[in-house]
């Protein structure tokens, strides 16, 4: 039996195995309970993205929640980002979105939103796990059931408010080409819909919805968006986008074809936010590269580092007043649209930059400063983690190289010639060791002295 539901992107398991609808049903009705502890008959919103089980999870979640006395409202086949800005703009208490993100097609999952559109903490999310074991569950009289309905405008209401969000005019002006990509996922209903609205001339590349995902792996990695940098070039296109299955993450390819990592489009819109407000506080996690840090601090901003996960990149940005922030995997967060990772919104801010900037992409990326990264990991048991990080931070404050220790998730130490990162599995009896320098000879040196120091404190 399964004792932690949650991970790290919601629940998640291969569909009609370790997530099926008895478990959805049980989430279900302790959502509902948990919801009427604040109100006597709470709003909820629920979608889903392409899969084929879909609408087996959805009706199962939708029963319990109704069961405790839940009003549902089903928006329907919907990106991630379209559900959540809809609970947000229509003052629903919850939102609940069945997608497996940009795993294989047999996986599906259950994410909560939480009533400002941001994803569920971890505190909610343990409350829910809670009472779902305990099976405390409030349910309704027969009479204080639930009410069913639907509402088919979450996707209109979420393109209009992209559209007041950036500079429609001068997108429109530049007329761009743009090859979208979006995986059979749920981002065909936006993302094609939208740049037509600005303007673009666009080719379309797996944009028909199909569970399946016939057109490659839904995560937005180079070896699945072969076809989409092929296309680029051979249309001569400005640039290419790709989303993930639940849109709620793009990855860009620039107009020579080439793939650009989720590290650089995320420095892009730190630069350009931070320029157009003269400043401000940009969000990412402690793991991000340090051009992320270097164009916010070239703008006048000042970047925030925070445990990794989406969640808390959000809940920060809007607890620090941020104008920016997001991950390195293509997840961006704009804060003038919602707290939440946006493709469609990241796509129209990439072109509005470019229009802006009146650069090709190519230029644009060319510019954010390079980082050579190592990566590498030690065995580590869990039982010691907590006490060799406390080791570690304590060892390292006599190492005349160390400039700067950030303990927020691992150990982090800022060196003159780049940074280190020692940080504890959150499911495997490891620790993962990050490293960034310039040059890559220095990066792997930084990398491997800090991980032969930290393994000498595990074998103590
Ligand atoms: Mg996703």
């Amino acid at each position: 039996m399964m004792t932690k539901l949650f991970g790290t992107n919601g629940i998640r398991g291969v569909a009609n195995e370790d997530m099926n609808s008895e478990l959805a049903l049980g989430i279900g009705m302790a959502w509902g309970t948990l919801l009427k502890k604040s109100n006597p008959r709470p709003k909820v919103a629920i979608g889903t993205d392409a899969r084929i089980s879909n609408h087996m999870l959805k009706s199962a979640i939708t029963a319990g929640l109704l069961s405790t006395g839940c009003n549902v409202t089903d928006v329907g086949l919907v990106p991630t980002p379209t559900l959540q800005y809809a609970v947000k703009q229509k003052d629903f208490d919850s939102g609940v979105i069945i997608t497996a993100s940009h795993n294989p097609p047999q996986f599906n999952g259950i994410k909560g939103v939480a009533s400002d559109g941001t994803e569920f903490s971890k505190d909610v999310e343990d409350e829910i796990e809670r009472i779902y074991f305990d099976k405390n569950h409030d349910l309704a009289d027969w009479k204080n059931v639930g009410k069913l309905s639907n509402w088919d405008g979450a996707i209109n209401l979420y393109i209009n408010g992209i559209l007041a969000t950036v500079d429609v005019d001068l997108i429109k002006k530049k007329q761009f080409h743009v090859v979208i990509d979006c995986g059979n996922g749920a981002g065909s209903l936006v993302a094609p819909i939208l740049l037509k609205k600005l303007g673009c001339k666009i080719t379309e590349l797996y944009c028909e919805l199909d569970g399946m995902f016939p057109g490659h792996n839904s995560e937005p990695l180079p070896e699945n968006l072969v076809d989409l940098m092929k296309k680029v070039t051979e249309v001569g296109a400005d640039i290419g986008a790709a989303q993930d299955g639940d849109a709620d993450r793009a990855i860009f390819i620039d107009e020579k074809g080439t793939y650009i990592w989720g590290d650089k489009s995320l420095a892009l819109g730190g630069k350009y936010i931070t320029k157009q407000h003269k400043g401000g506080i940009a969000v990412t996690p402690v793991t991000t590269s340090n051009c992320f840090d270097d164009v916010v601090v070239e703008n006048g901003g000042e970047v925030i580092h925070t445990q990794v996960g989406s969640p808390i990149v959000a809940r920060v940005m809007i607890g620090k007043n941020a104008v920016f922030g997001g991950e390195e995997n293509g997840g961006l967060i704009f804060p003038e649209m919602q707290y939440c990772r946006d493709s469609a919104m990241s796509i129209a801010k990439v072109l509005e930059i470019m229009a802006k900037e009146n650069k090709p992409l190519s230029e644009l990326i060319e510019e954010i400063p390079k980082y050579e990264v190592y990566k590498t990991k030690m065995p580590c048991p869990d039982e010691k983690k907590e006490n060799v990080m406390k080791t570690l931070a304590e060892q390292i404050k006599n190492d005349s190289k160390v400039i700067e220790v950030d303990e927020t998730d691992g150990v982090k130490l800022y060196l003159e010639d780049g940074w280190v990162l020692m940080r504890p599995s959150g499911t495997e009896p490891i620790f993962r060791v990050y490293s960034e320098s310039k040059s890559k000879a220095k990066a792997e040196e930084i990398a491997l002295t800090y991980k032969k120091l930290t393994e000498e404190i595990i074998n103590r």
